[in-house]
This record gives structure tokens, sequence and C-alpha cells, in this order.
């Protein structure tokens, strides 16, 4: 099998419409934060509920959008396109976001999904001290996370050393599952946060045990004109060219 994951897509249409140009893959894993910040939140709810994941969790801005949540913790920029977002949202895919599973979540004992990790869906990954705890949440031999925006891999030994890698473009991984556990994150498809602009993904071939992490251009203006159009914060717009 071939796993299609994405993670943070954060309304954005024309970064969703290019990363699934991509057909190579078997299913999808969606790791969370389907909408906010971006202007398109229907259509991207819409795409990936006709894209059937084979698992899916929720994240902390479509929490916000769905109303399970206030948003008291969050930056005015986030704030005021998560509450925008709430009003635009039609109720269909107001209940739809509404009822997105919490993670983590276990695929057959393969692989198990989380938005920010598997321990607390809100925390932030960012370096090995914060990863090595998660590994006691989780059973499987990969956890994938989202929340942050940037690509990673922290792979536990079983000596207790931990590794960490931060993927490149287009770089490929083989995962020898024998000796470590992996926690992975695909960067962001909506708003990538590592000084590259472009969209992010990872694939994670089974047969193989290899993962593969691919960037791809999209159309940054048209995505930057609807948020503007929309009347959400210029910050929102002026950093998706920025990539942080
Ligand atoms: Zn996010």
């Amino acid at each position: 099998m071939r796993y299609l994951i994405i993670s943070d897509l954060h309304s954005n249409l024309e970064s969703l419409r290019a990363a699934l140009e991509y057909r190579d893959y078997d299913a999808a894993l969606v790791l969370g934060d389907i909408v906010g910040y971006g202007a398109n939140p229907n259509e991207v709810a819409e795409i990936v509920r006709h894209l059937g994941p084979a698992l899916i969790v929720r994240g902390n801005h479509d929490r916000v959008a769905a109303g399970l949540d206030q948003g008291e913790l969050f930056s005015q920029a986030a704030y005021l396109a998560a509450m925008w977002t709430r009003r635009v949202l039609t109720l269909e895919n107001r209940c739809w976001l509404e009822q997105l599973p919490r993670g983590p979540a276990d695929l057959d004992g393969l692989l198990t999904i989380a938005h920010g990790s598997p321990l607390d869906e809100d925390e932030y990954l960012f370096d090995p001290t914060e990863a090595k705890p998660q590994f006691g949440a989780f059973s499987t031999p990969i956890c994938f996370v989202g929340h942050t925006h940037i690509p990673a891999i922290f792979a536990l030994g079983r000596d207790g050393e931990l590794v960490f890698e931060q993927p490149r473009a287009s770089e490929s991984f083989d995962l020898d599952l024998g000796r470590y556990r992996f926690l992975i994150n695909p960067g962001s498809v909506g708003q990538p946060r590592d000084g590259d602009p472009r969209g992010s993904f990872a694939v994670y071939d089974t047969a193989k045990s290899r993962i593969e992490f691919h960037r791809y251009p999209y159309d940054i203006e048209a995505a930057q004109r609807k948020i503007m159009d929309a009347g959400l914060p210029p910050f929102l717009a002026r950093r998706l060219a920025a990539g942080r």
C-alpha cells in the first residue's frame, strides 16, 4: 500500500488541488486542520470528504471552526480567520468537522495518526526532547503527526537513542522498522512554515518501508488574492509567499 499523508490543509484550495494532481497512492491519511487561515473552507472540506480517507483526525482549527472550542489560545489572525470560517461553513460541512475523531487513531496496528502529538492533539513537536516521551503513547511502529507545518522525522532506536532528521524536498528514507520506531511529520499542504513556500506532503510505501517527502508548486497568488478579497488578515496572505 502507498498512503498519501496530508496535514494542515487550512482552507487552501489551490494548494490542495495541486497536491492531488499526484496520483501514485492507494489511500489517504488526513492529520487535521482541514480549515482555518485560508479562504476556501467549504471547497477543501468537500474534497477531503470525497477523498474518503482511510484515517482522519481533527485539528485545533477544525474544533474552533465547528464550535467545539472558542479559540481563546489563538493568535488574533488565527482567531479572526476561525470566526470567519465558522460563519461561512455550510451546515453540512460544519457538522462533518464537528464529528471528526480526536487523535490518536490507529490503522490495523500498522500506523497511528495524531494532529499535534499522540499524547495531546494540541502539542507541537519541534525537537527531540519534545518527541521522546511521545513514543510511550502509541503502540505501532510509526506515528504521523502534523500541527507544526514543518516536515520532520524522529526515530527512536531500541537502545533509546533518538535520531532527528529535517527532510529536504523530494527526499526519501528507508525506514529500518527492526531497529527504530518513528514519529513523522509530512509538513503542511496549506501553509508551509519551513521557509519553502511550496506545498508539502508525504507518501508512506508499506511494501518498501519507505517514506517519501514531496514538495510541489501551486498558485500562491490566487490563494493570497482570495484571502484579501474575503477580508481575512493580510498577514495570512503574506506568509504564504514566505513559507513562514
Ligand atoms: Zn495547522
